[in-house]
């Protein structure tokens, strides 16, 4: 049953303050003092001090926590191109989000661009704005490129949330699932239901957790990806198989593990029935996933499943991630969001489920308790020490990794102050 009336929803967006967000001074502005240090003349000091040297735009500028968070709207939700305009409450909603969850500042960029060469020189001329660029709901193939690129050009963090952020999340559900059902992630058959955007991001990072390409098993619209098909465009030949091994149904037998990230109903009982041992299935298809949940279970009840929705456990949810991997990401200045940095978060996702949920989160969904096991690998959105073990983790891989600009030295006391 939904929550909401469709009245309420448009009202929600539309009383008062048109919109989700706003714009908040910060700095008192009551004084002829004041004005003249906010703006002329007092601001020229700044300016002055970051044209000498400019890392010091971190010090004297809100850059340090500003995102951007850049659409051009071509793959909006599960609504489809359906422009920037109309992208644009999803891009106040992701600000209102990155806020709430991880104090992140953002600006939402609404592109009236589809020219993928032009959109990458808008998004490159952004960088002296922000401190980080969190990509969104930009259609696949065209998002792999413009990605790949504007990591290539730019020294701040570039991530497409519809590609990493899933992948992240769901990464962390393989990690504890395959705990939990003993499979040895060497050996795992992979079943993937799509090759978009998700589908392709989610699997090329399950292959940094060690999954086996030759072991990965990928469908999109038109059947397997494999060598014989003529069809494929560079991403997806990435993951063709040698040979065709036939239908979905056929392609799950014996699999250890299916992943959904197509379209609803894909999926059977009876195709699930013919999967392996203790089968993990994320069935990510929104609203509605690849096999409702019900159905997986009744005709698997060993399963692991994790759908994208809220009402089933073990939901695969993207707020789990982009707040805290920017905020880790923003606090060390990095210049990059690497592989490194995904996996540790993934990893302290997958550490967090294993802790009991406290009271309040149990309480918030009407459950006495969520302990690790089948029906919890993964933490809920909830939970307020998500920013704590995942914004640390991150910070650490940064550092690790030699992206962060300015490494924190008391890392206790960094974790104590996001606790705060
Ligand atoms: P996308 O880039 O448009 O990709 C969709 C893919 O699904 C395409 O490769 C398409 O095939 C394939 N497909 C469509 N119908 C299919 C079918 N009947 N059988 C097999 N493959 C089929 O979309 P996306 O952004 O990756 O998102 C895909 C789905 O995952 C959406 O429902 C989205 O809401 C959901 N999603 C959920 C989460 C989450 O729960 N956290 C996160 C991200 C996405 P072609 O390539 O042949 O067109
Ligand atoms: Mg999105």
């Amino acid at each position: 049953m939904a929550l909401y009336t469709k009245q309420e929803a448009l009202e929600y967006h539309s009383k008062g303050h048109k919109g989700k967000v706003e714009v908040v001074p910060i700095k008192p502005c009551k004084t002829q003092k004041h004005l003249s240090m906010a703006y002329s003349p007092g601001v020229a000091e700044a300016c002055r001090a970051i044209h000498q040297d400019q890392s010091l735009v971190y010090e004297y500028t809100g850059r340090g926590n500003l995102v951007a968070v850049v659409s051009n709207g071509t793959a909006v939700l599960g609504l489809g191109n359906i422009g920037p305009h109309a992208g644009k409450p999803v891009m106040e909603g992701k600000g209102v989000l990155f806020k709430v969850f991880a104090d992140v500042d953002v600006y939402d960029i609404n592109l009236d661009c589809n020219d993928p060469d032009k959109l990458i020189e808008i998004v490159k001329s952004l960088e002296p704005t922000f401190g980080g660029i969190n990509l969104e709901d930009i259609k696949a193939p065209e998002c792999f490129y413009i990605e790949e690129k504007l990591k290539a050009m730019m020294d701040i963090p570039v991530f497409h949330d519809d590609q990493h952020g899933t992948a992240i999340i769901s990464g962390a559900g393989l990690i504890n699932a395959l705990e939990i059902s003993g499979k040895r992630v060497e050996d795992m058959k992979l079943v993937v239901s799509g090759a978009g955007a998700s589908a392709i991001a989610c699997t090329k990072f399950y292959l940094s957790l060690g999954i086996q390409k030759e072991n990965v098993y990928m469908y999109d619209s038109k059947g397997l990806l494999h060598e014989g098909r003529k069809d494929l465009n560079e991403t997806k030949k990435f993951f063709a198989q040698k040979k065709d091994v036939g239908s979905l149904g056929e392609g799950l037998k014996g699999a250890d593990m299916f992943l959904g990230l197509s379209a609803a109903g894909t999926v059977s009982k009876d195709m699930v029935k013919g999967m392996g041992k203790n089968p993990i299935i994320y069935a990510c298809a929104n609203p509605d996933p690849e096999i409702p949940y019900p159905d997986a279970k009744e005709a698997r009840p060993d399963a692991i499943m994790g759908t994208g929705r809220s009402d089933f456990p073990n939901q695969i949810n993207n707020v789990l991630g982009f707040p805290f991997i920017f905020r880790g990401a923003l606090d060390v200045q990095a210049k990059a969001i690497n592989e490194e940095m995904k996996i540790a978060a993934a990893k302290a996702l997958a550490a967090l489920a294993k802790e009991p949920a406290p009271d309040y989160v149990c309480q918030a969904y009407g459950v006495k308790e969520l302990k690790f096991g089948v029906d919890y690998v993964i933490p809920k959105p909830l939970d307020l020490r998500l920013i704590e073990w995942e914004s640390t983790a991150v910070a650490q891989a940064a550092m690790d990794t030699g992206v962060a600009r300015k490494p924190i030295a008391d890392m206790e006391a960094y974790k104590k102050s996001l606790r705060e």
